[in-house]
């Protein structure tokens, strides 16, 4: 019965809520209810790796304020969902329930990766409150902490780790830090701020294995180097959470493929109109830039996914003649990122990864405050700063003005 049951979220997480919010902002005023794995409501994730690691970490520190428009959503928290029936129209949770949807909205995000040893204790990770909670515990001044990975999570980990008076070290497979994001300019700038701050590099380097028979005491590098430490923080990029929908047809090859209107696609490429893809786990095409479905893991995209999903299934559930016309407003969110590591502040606009080696600097010298521009066929599609902010709004104006037709 299509319009039997709520619609269902799964993943109680900010493009869960952000769809939420734009349901009800698209008039649908019938039953929502969100299911998701971890026990807290929504909560923002940027603090974790940063200033609430530092301050005092507490879902009240991080948590979105509840709005009068979502009152009456209902949440299942603790329940994580096991698997999806889209014929059926049923998730099920691992309680065994059976829970029908009128739509489903698919918003269950990442997991961290893990190094594949042994479980002892001594060993984090930073994807949730209680990754950051426990981390935080073992954050004390002198404890050596080696961090495995130096992208953005890896890098403010340890620059929060060194404030709270640890001794630092980074493990890396790549040249610089950062540099699958920004390249080796901007990547070997961040790691002589880092430097400057005590933290050390361990570059070019794989882990071949870890100390320590029940709590972690370092790790082998593969040139056989010995790292010594109290505390393992492994920042080696994530896994999308997608099992629960194996059973369907929906093509799951990296993250959950979605058409601009965020509809779930199926491995034969036919668009669901009632099963919805948002944040971090969607891969959707961005005229911005071209036709290629991607996922992007930035802040910014379960809120605009969120919007659009909301407001699509929302003018579908209307049935008012109005979802044609919602449909072809067109889908080009600005993917926006910041970061703090010390007294470096980045923001970064577009999707600087795409550039094709044309790297340029657009203003300032990197010893101080700096714009990079990363082209693609000298086309501008990323920018990003150190210690600019407002500087950057014309840059970013000008990738956005590529929005009509993308670059080719
Ligand atoms: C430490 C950290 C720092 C970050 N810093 C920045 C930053 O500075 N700037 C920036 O732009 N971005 C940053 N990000 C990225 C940003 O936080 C993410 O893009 C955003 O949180 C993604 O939101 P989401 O809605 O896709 O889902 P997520 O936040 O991944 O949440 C998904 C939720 O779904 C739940 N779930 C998973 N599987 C199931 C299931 N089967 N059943 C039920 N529930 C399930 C999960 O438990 C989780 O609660 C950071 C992320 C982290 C982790």
């Amino acid at each position: 019965m299509a319009d039997a049951g709520p619609v269902i979220i799964v993943g109680a997480s900010m493009g869960g809520l952000r769809t939420a919010e734009a349901l009800r902002r698209a008039s649908y005023a019938g039953p929502v209810t969100v299911i998701g794995e971890e026990p807290h409501a929504p909560y923002n994730r940027p603090p974790l790796s940063k200033d609430v690691l530092s301050t005092g970490v507490s879902h009240e520190a991080v948590a979105f304020p509840a709005r009068a428009a979502t009152a009456d959503v209902e949440w299942m928290l603790g329940a994580p969902v096991v698997s999806a029936d889209l014929g059926a129209r049923t998730v099920t949770t691992n309680d065994g329930r059976e829970h029908p949807w009128r739509a489903l909205v698919i918003a269950t995000g990442l997991r961290s990766r893990r190094l594949d040893f042994p479980a002892i204790t001594g060993r984090h990770c930073v994807r949730t409150l209680d990754d950051a909670m426990a981390l935080r515990d073992e954050l004390v001044p002198g404890a050596r902490v080696v961090v495995v990975g130096a992208g953005f999570i890896g890098c403010e980990v340890a620059a929060t780790a060194r404030k709270l008076g640890c001794e630092v070290a980074i493990v890396a497979p790549g040249a610089e830090p950062l540099i699958r994001s920004l390249g080796a300019q901007l990547g070997a700038e961040l790691r002589r701020r880092h430097e400057a701050h005590g933290v050390t590099f361990h570059l070019g380097r794989t882990v071949s294995a870890m100390l320590g028979e029940f709590e972690f005491g370092g790790l082998q590098l593969d040139n056989g180097e010995i790292v010594l430490g109290d505390v393992l923080v492994e920042a080696i990029g994530s896994e999308c959470n997608r099992e629960w929908l194996d059973a369907t047809d929906l093509d799951l090859s990296d993250g959950v493929l979605a058409d601009s209107a965020l509809r779930a696609v199926s491995t034969d490429g036919t668009a669901h109109h009632d099963v919805f893809v948002v944040g971090d786990v969607a891969r959707f095409p961005n005229l911005l830039f071209d036709e290629v479905p991607r996922r992007v893991e930035h802040w910014n995209i379960p809120t605009d996914t969120g919007k659009r999903a909301g407001a699509v299934l929302g003018a579908w559930l209307a049935r008012d003649g109005s979802f044609g016309e919602v449909v072809a407003r067109g889908f080009t969110p600005m993917p926006a990122f910041w970061s703090n590591q010390f007294e470096v502040s980045v923001q970064a606009y577009g999707l600087p990864a795409l550039n094709d080696g044309d790297i340029r600097t657009l203003q300032g010298d990197l010893s101080g405050a700096v714009a990079i521009g990363y082209y693609r066929a000298d086309h501008l599609v990323g920018v990003v700063g150190l210690g600019l902010k407002a500087e950057l709004l014309p840059y970013r104006q000008e990738i956005a003005a590529h929005a009509a037709g993308g670059l080719t």
